[in-house]
């Protein structure tokens, strides 16, 4: 029996009311942003519980992130009390495909406690059987095998199903063999990657009758937030488990599926009304989040779009201020600029929290990053690393501190096999060793072990590759201006060479991110400076709880809503990005308008839309245009503003700063005026790195100089390797020694003991 007023009712409007008491029966609502899509969601889930219709374990619920799922707990648990207490089924697809298939591990061959796997174990398992089925690594790399079989188990797929067609996508046609072969492993080891906390519990769906009656039964009510992203197999799971009692309710807009990348299909949508005859199909038109200029602003944008569903959206909000269009001059103003402005809002009384910078790619985050730095804003970075904390980013920096200081030995060790150089564990174990035993930093005992016979073969080869391109690399620190120096140990230690050949957009995507890193190397005057830097920012954590500036994706920021929002870099090339137009077809341009307009509406208040003129893009500069979603915006509710115009002196003195950005474009020379200015700091960066040198050669003489008191010419020894054997020769740390079985050879002082 429901009381008059039930909490969770107050103040929603009546379109929200009958998502929340249509309990009975599949509902659609399919509504724009700032709807209320999410609040009718948790309201439903609290009167399910409310009015007893059914107990927390009888229903699911699925959020698009684990984020939105502790969110919507707490605020069914603030709605109505301890009733949610135990909501074993309110998370993710992922979340709760996983508590499912430890309850039925068995049936698919898996014990319940099986490992699931990431995205490193799934390459390292995928390579190892592509070598066994002696296929070229390098033309098809584990990582396109990877992201295939990704899709096909967002498809539902499994390798049975696998047409000749799909398998020609990998190797000539051996994708299927190598997607079997794989599961098979999987199975081996007890584990399961991600994909397949789906597609097994689909599999038993469909194949055991119990199983799917077991659930079917159980879940009352099933819900789904954000259901335009749900991919298929997400999809066929949810019409199997609501075919029976079909209590399904879903929220969604198709103007915001901005996931197809990974299989979502806004066909689901479609399909939906077509699968669940008589669904009541709900709108939602009133938007409770944004100003009208932003709602505008972000409709105008979208109407670009064919082939939508179509919806009004209104609100009651006061008008509130323009969308602002910013035209920067490049991207370090960029920066700057909305540095400054969030510290004016913070001075009118905002919190920090209440504020997001949105990028569409991860890399475009370095650049706020430092600058906040500088002037000591506190930021968060959300759905991914900071910047400096990224793989990629780390391998480069260690190669760097090698270079820069010989004794860091934790870069090395980060290094000595990245990009595998067939280095493995025992080489390396016995470099430490070596080390260890001398007392010396692991690169130099890493050049002493090539003197003797410690290491063989490809090993030994490849060492002395490696320790010949540190050597050579700390030469060229002398002559060359670091962001230089840093692009060529990229080149040359064959490290940008294994990401191209992965082919892969999460490669690609690394690849910026170490162009950005040379980029950022351009505005310290040293290599030292540029470090010393780096390890300050990772330094950088701001007082746990306190308020801090979000910097995110589009991409992470779907479902959130922030008072003020700065949009950056909305310039063609970046968004929409470069893959998208060069893909040319109106799809991957029209989700890329559809990331716009999340982005858009993500705004309550305000609203700042940044672009800038020149963007230095793999060391070079390069004018920019602004985004064509600039010009999709409706005049009215925008106003523009462009520090380039406004200021000349200010133009003048970036002009004079970079020099000519299109001069250098028209000539098409390989080299920026970045690198010109480098250069110049890159004479600085001589007279400091000079003392540094030194001091490691004089280490390395005093290491000369301390052999060990405890060996004689003539005395017997025991090596590890060679076994026993007699000193012939002693220099140094360097023993000749006459095996009893291995004959002479060269040995390390550290590696024998006194026999
Ligand atoms: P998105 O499409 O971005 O996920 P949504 O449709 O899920 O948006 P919500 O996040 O549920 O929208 O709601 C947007 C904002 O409007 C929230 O701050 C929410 O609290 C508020 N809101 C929702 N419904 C009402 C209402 N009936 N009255 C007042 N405020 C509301
Ligand atoms: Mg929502």
């Amino acid at each position: 029996q429901l009381p008059a007023d039930p909490p969770y009712l107050r103040g929603l409007n009546p379109e929200q009311r009958d998502a929340v008491l249509t309990t009975e029966g599949p509902v659609l609502v399919l509504a724009g942003a700032g709807t209320g899509k999410t609040a009718a969601l948790t309201a439903r889930l609290a009167h399910l519980l409310y009015t007893r219709r059914a107990w927390p374990s009888e229903i699911l619920a699925v959020t698009f992130t684990n984020k939105a799922a502790r969110e919507m707990r707490e605020r069914v648990g603030r709605l109505v009390g301890e009733a949610v207490e135990g909501m074993p089924w309110l998370g993710t697809f992922h979340a709760i495909g996983a508590k499912m298939l430890r309850r039925h591990a068995e049936l698919v061959g898996l014990q319940s406690n099986f490992t699931i796997i990431d995205t490193d174990d799934q390459l390292r398992l995928l390579k190892q059987l592509i070598v066994a089925a002696d296929i070229d690594e390098k033309r098809f790399p584990a990582r396109s095998l990877a992201g295939l079989i990704d899709q096909w188990k967002n498809k539902g797929l499994t390798p049975e199903q696998i047409d000749a067609g799909e398998a020609e996508r990998y190797a000539n046609g051996r994708g299927q063999e190598l997607y079997a072969q794989y599961q098979a492993r999987l199975k081996a080891v007890n584990a399961c990657d991600f994909g397949d906390l789906l597609l097994h519990m689909l599999v038993l769906f469909r194949t055991e009758r119990e199983v799917l009656e077991l659930y079917q039964q159980r879940f009352r009510y099933i819900m789904v937030d954000e259901y335009q992203d749900t991919n298929s197999v997400q999809y066929l799971w949810l019409r199997l488990l609501a075919q029976e009692r079909k209590n399904i309710a879903c929220v969604g807009d198709d103007d915001q599926s901005i996931y197809s990348w990974r299989g979502a299909q806004v066909e689901n949508i479609l399909r939906f009304e077509r699968d669940f005859p008589g669904a009541k199909i709900i709108r939602l038109e009133q938007n409770y989040r944004s100003t009208p200029h932003i709602l505008a602003a972000a409709s105008g944008v979208i109407a670009h779009n064919g082939g939508r569903l179509g919806k009004e959206l209104w609100t009651e909000l006061d008008q509130g201020e323009k969308v602002r269009v910013l035209g920067v001059w490049d991207g370090p103003e960029e920066a700057r600029r909305v540095g400054e402005e969030i510290e004016s809002v913070q001075r009118r009384g905002q919190s920090l929290d209440d504020v997001a910078i949105l990028v569409r790619a991860q890399h475009q985050t370095r650049e706020f990053e430092d600058r906040f730095i500088a002037i000591g804003l506190p930021y968060k970075i959300i759905g991914g690393f900071r910047f400096y904390e990224r793989a990629e980013i780390r391998d480069a920096l260690a190669y760097l501190r090698v270079v820069h200081q010989p004794a860091d030995d934790l870069a090395f060790e980060r290094i000595v096999n990245v990009p595998k150089r067939g280095l493995g564990d025992k080489a390396v174990a016995r470099i430490h060793q070596l080390a260890r035993g001398i007392d010396a930093p692991l690169s130099t005992a890493a050049a002493r072990i090539l003197d003797t016979d410690e290491l063989t073969g490809a090993a030994r080869k490849s060492l002395g590759r490696f320790v010949g391109d540190i050597a050579r690399w700390r030469d060229m620190a002398n002559e060359l201006p670091h962001p230089e120096l840093a692009r060529q140990i990229l080149d040359e230690s064959g490290y940008t060479a294994a990401l191209q050949a992965e082919k892969s957009a999460e490669a690609a995507g690394r690849l910026e991110n170490l162009t950005e890193l040379v980029r950022a190397m351009e505005e310290y005057e040293s290599l030292e400076a540029f470090l010393e830097h780096v390890s300050l920012v990772m330094d950088n954590d701001a007082a746990k709880d306190a308020p801090k500036v979000t910097i995110m994706t589009i991409h992470a920021a779907k479902g959130l809503e922030f008072d003020t929002v700065f949009l950056a870099g909305w310039e063609e090339g970046l968004f929409p990005s470069q893959r998208a137009m060069d893909e040319g077809g109106t799809a991957s341009l029209e989700e890329e308008r559809r990331l716009a307009y999340v982005a858009i509406t993500r705004a309550r208040r305000r609203a700042t839309i940044l672009h800038a003129a020149n963007r230095r893009i793999y060391g070079q500069w390069t004018s920019s245009l602004p985004s064509r979603f600039v010009g999709e915006l409706p005049q009215e509710h925008i106003e523009t503003e462009t520090s380039m115009t406004g200021g000349e002196s200010l133009w003048r003195a970036n002009w004079s700063e970079h020099a000519d950005p299109f001069a250098n474009l028209a000539r098409g020379s390989g080299r920026g005026p970045g690198w010109q200015r480098a250069a110049s700091a890159g004479s600085g960066f001589t007279t400091t790195a000079q003392p540094r040198v030194i001091e490691a050669r004089a280490s390395a003489v005093t290491l000369g100089a301390k052999p060990r008191a405890d060996l004689a010419v003539g005395q017997r020894v025991f090596h590890q390797k060679f076994g026993y054997g007699a000193i012939a020769e002693i220099e140094g740390n360097k023993l000749e020694i006459d095996f009893e079985h291995a004959g002479r050879k060269r040995v390390m002082d550290s590696f024998v003991t006194a026999g």
